[in-house]
């Protein structure tokens, strides 16, 4: 079941790379397992992948003690300063940090750790008031803050686009997001790497492909409803 789900998915990613001029490579397929338990993990990994998506640090830290597999496990939900401890070096790549008291909280927990720890800012495209993120406006500020603490490493950005009916509404916030990335990117600020977009979910993730995603995070479509 979750191997035929995945093969459909595989497909449909193969051919929006395929109409942006894209080589499949560039993009990761992370697996979003939330709520889901460990045998249809090990169903998917079988299957040949490795990324999985949480996004509570309990689930997150309680899965990868279980599953006895390096596997790359990306934290995508908000994240307490006060659980940062559990997970900083656990998580291939934290998807959520959207402020600097959060970002020096994974700074210490790192170095007491010694690991640099990768993150991506969570920018909130819309500016839903639902939504967690910083505002478009306030990234750049925010990278620099981040870009001085030596345990962090800021790797790109992230965004949960709207819950629309139609996808296609969501291309422009994709493409706003990729601008502000390479727009980053030119200020060629030091200890800083703009190579990551973590962008689309199972409702849009072939049009994030089309205007530049490098991860996409995909629940429902491998797992089904939850
Ligand atoms: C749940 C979740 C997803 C996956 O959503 P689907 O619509 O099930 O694909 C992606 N990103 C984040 C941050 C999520 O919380």
């Amino acid at each position: 079941m979750i191997k035929e789900k995945l093969a459909e998915i595989e497909g449909r990613i193969y051919e929006a790379c395929k109409r942006a001029g894209r080589d499949r490579k560039e993009v990761t397929l992370v697996a979003v397992s939330k709520t889901k338990p460990i045998e249809m993990i090990e169903e998917a990994m079988e299957a040949g992948i490795i990324d999985f998506g949480e996004n509570k640090v309990q689930e997150l830290t309680y899965k990868e003690a279980e599953i006895q597999a390096p596997l790359n496990w990306h934290l995508i939900g908000h994240l307490q300063r006060n659980k940062v401890k559990y997970i900083v070096d656990k998580v291939h790549l934290i998807h959520s940090v959207d402020s600097l008291r959060l970002a020096e909280q994974i700074n210490l927990e790192a170095e007491k750790k010694n690991i640099i720890c990768p993150i991506l800012l969570e920018v909130n495209v819309a500016k839903e008031e639902s939504k967690f993120g910083v505002y478009p406006e306030d990234t750049l500020e925010l990278v620099t803050a981040i870009s001085s603490l030596p345990h962090i490493k800021v790797r790109g950005l992230m965004t949960i686009a709207p819950f629309v009916e139609n996808p296609e509404e969501n291309r422009i916030h994709f493409r706003n997001l990729k601008k502000l990335n390479i727009d980053i990117k030119s200020k060629n600020i030091d200890n800083i790497n703009m190579e990551i977009l973590s962008m689309g979910m199972t409702g849009d993730f072939e049009i994030a492909i089309e205007e530049g995603a490098t991860h996409v995070r995909v629940g429902t479509g491998i797992f089904g409803g939850r």
